[in-house]
């Protein structure tokens, strides 16, 4: 079978990943893959039922229960938990944290990683993650780590759920997103880390276009 072309684009919370991730595989004729979505979605779906994201027994009971299918349509990544599509659910900002609580769970990550290792072996993509250069993909062609500072990133997220219709305080949002990074750079299997072959942008003071050029440019080498 052909090798498939994967770049891999890791990092914090509000780094700019997925908007970057979703211009590059544009860009570039490939498909986008937003792994952290699927970790939104078992969260999303935990909540629903009244399932602490920390009772173990019972999101694996819920795990062995659930579908996650990602479908493409023009390019465009749509996720169907258990049938339904949560596109803009899963966006909502009391799921963040719920997400990266219940994406340490050893069953969940499992069963993530392999359905992303699906996804990539079958179609050229850009994946946005947490741990896809260093653990998922850790031969991945091309690995990118973004960062930002905390402010910038508290700000970018502010700004993205304003748009969506959410009122979030921006210092609250700043601390929610301090947590999130120290609970998964944190956790002990396959946390957020820099893969040692990863090239690291900083990307506080960049524009987005900027940040495409830079990756676009380390691709076309
Ligand atoms: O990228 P996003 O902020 O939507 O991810 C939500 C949460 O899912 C992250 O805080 C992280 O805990 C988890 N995640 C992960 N591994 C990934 C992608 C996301 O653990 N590859």
């Amino acid at each position: 079978m052909k090798k498939t072309l994967n770049i891999a684009i890791d990092g914090p919370a509000g780094s700019g990943k997925s908007t970057v991730a979703k211009i590059v595989a544009k860009e570039l004729g490939i498909a986008y893959l937003d792994t952290g979505a699927m970790y939104r979605a078992l969260g999303l779906k935990s909540h629903s039922n009244n399932i602490s994201v920390f009772d173990e027994n019972a999101v694996g009971i819920m795990l062995e229960k659930t579908c996650i299918d990602i479908k493409y349509e023009d390019g465009i990544q749509r996720l169907f938990l258990d049938g339904v599509d949560v596109g803009l659910k899963i966006r909502e900002n009391h799921i963040s944290q719920l997400a990266s609580d219940i994406s340490k769970n050893h069953a969940v990550r499992l069963a993530m990683v392999e359905l992303q290792r699906k996804i990539a072996e079958e179609r050229d993509c850009v994946l946005d993650g947490r741990d896809i250069g260093s653990f998922v993909l850790p031969n991945a062609k091309h690995k990118i780590f973004l960062t930002a500072s905390i402010d910038e990133r508290a700000k970018r997220r502010h700004k993205e759920l304003l748009s969506r219709g959410e009122t979030v305080d921006i210092n609250n949002l700043k601390q929610d997103i301090a947590k999130r990074d120290d609970n998964d750079m944190m956790r002990d299997f396959a946390p957020l880390i820099k893969a040692p072959d990863a090239i690291e942008v900083d990307t506080t003071t960049m524009t987005i276009e900027e940040v495409v050029n830079h990756i676009l440019n380390q691709i076309k080498g």
